[in-house]
């Protein structure tokens, strides 16, 4: 007879063991030999709804790297919807390898895959990927968001998003400075991709005085010179003297090199995942006085957007009011983070929670 083992004796290294740890409700291996696609599809928790969340496409070092990406965020798009208000859960998918194999028999093939879930992960952009895959996906499974408008979709979300870290930065500025009022404020914004674009356009219509950077010098020098912000080398950025540092890039740049060399206020940026350690640079952003603005909360603008066209009635105007909104919700985990003295980071999480857990218990995982 099999024996089934009590989950304490499960090794944290396993599978199994790991998406204990991190309190999955799935992970879902994918291969394909005809296309070679190999894709991982985490579901985190669909107590709200269906798991919604991107696909990443990397070229990983290993089959780990990969589990641990698609773990850490799928877990973390739970919380961000739950967070946003809206009725779906937790999920993402990661493909493994270069994106320079993606071809429509690809992309196609891993719709099939997102499909054969019955809609309980709902896919969307994320690294690496174009609204040109997310048509190919289309022709396989209805079960996918951030299509172009052209197709009925919602088309570029992040408009959204830069208004959403927007919201977000001006209810930091609250907590820290007693306004929300941006104008003179020294801001130093690193990323002007996507999101920091339209972020700095809202920035300088308040009249706040923008540092930008980038690595991309073209494009630096553009915006620079579209907005009037002061461009600077990507390496000084983290010493400047500034009230608000808003990350725009990449992950961690909360870290032990630049947690010191930080002089502003406030960090507030569209990001995900600033704080290398959570716990850690969390506490110590608390030490140094700094408010810090949770990134899953104030970047879900662009989730919101997707999350509408996916549930239907899609209409721009009610997701800016809806977005508008992470305003209100900062201001309450930044309450919840100074009565409780823990990082706002561990204060939207367990706010995240305490959602899915009244939820939960009034209806059944989807
Ligand atoms: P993007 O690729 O359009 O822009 C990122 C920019 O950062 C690029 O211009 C790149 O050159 C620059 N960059 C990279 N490394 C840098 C460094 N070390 N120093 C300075 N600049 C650097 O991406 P995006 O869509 O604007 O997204 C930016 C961040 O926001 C990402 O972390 C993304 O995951 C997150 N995010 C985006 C959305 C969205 O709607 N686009 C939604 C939620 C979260």
């Amino acid at each position: 007879m099999l024996e089934i083992k009590p989950t304490e004796t499960v090794n944290e290294g396993s599978i199994f063991g790991q998406i204990i740890k991190m309190d999955h409700e799935q992970l879902v291996i994918c291969n394909d030999q005809a296309t070679g696609l190999k894709a991982l599809i985490g579901i985190h928790n669909t107590v709200l709804g269906p798991a919604l969340g991107g696909t990443r496409m990397w070229p990983y070092a290993s089959e780990q790297e990969a589990i641990t990406d698609v773990l850490r965020l799928s877990r973390g798009m739970t919380f961000k919807n739950a967070l946003a208000g809206l009725n779906l859960g937790g999920g993402k998918a990661v493909i493994i390898g270069d994106p320079k194999l993606k071809n429509e028999a690809f992309m196609r093939r891993f719709g099939r895959f997102v499909e054969s879930l019955g809609g309980r992960y709902v896919t969307a952009e994320d690294v690496n990927m174009k609204t040109s895959d997310m048509e190919y996906i289309a022709m396989e499974t209805r079960h996918v968001a951030g299509l172009p408008e052209i197709k009925g979709g919602s088309g570029d979300p992040s408009p959204v998003t830069g208004f959403g870290v927007y919201m977000g930065m001006k209810a930091a500025a609250k907590k820290a400075f007693g306004s929300d009022s941006l104008s003179g404020k020294k801001i130093g914004v690193q990323g002007v991709g996507q999101v920091g674009k339209y972020l700095i356009e809202y920035l300088i219509k308040e009249g706040a005085e923008v540092i930008v950077t980038d690595i991309f010098e073209e494009k630096l020098r553009e915006v620079a010179k579209a907005t009037g912000a002061q461009a600077v080398d990507p390496n000084v950025i983290y010493d400047l003297p500034m009230d608000i540092y808003s990350p725009n890039a990449l992950g961690a740049t909360i870290n032990d090199e630049t947690i010191d060399r930080l002089k502003c206020a406030v960090i507030a940026g569209g990001a995900n995942n600033q704080l290398k350690d959570e716990d850690k640079h969390g506490k110590l952003l608390i030490q140094k006085g700094i408010v810090y603005a949770p990134d899953f909360l104030i970047n879900a603008g662009g989730v919101i957007n997707v999350g509408m066209e996916y549930l239907g009635g899609y209409n721009r105007e009610i997701v800016f009011q809806q977005t508008e909104k992470i305003y209100e919700t900062c201001m309450t985990i930044f309450a919840k983070s100074e009565k409780e003295n823990i990082p706002a980071q561990q204060a939207a999480i367990e706010t995240a929670k305490a959602r899915i857990e009244s939820i939960g218990r009034v209806k059944l995982p989807f």
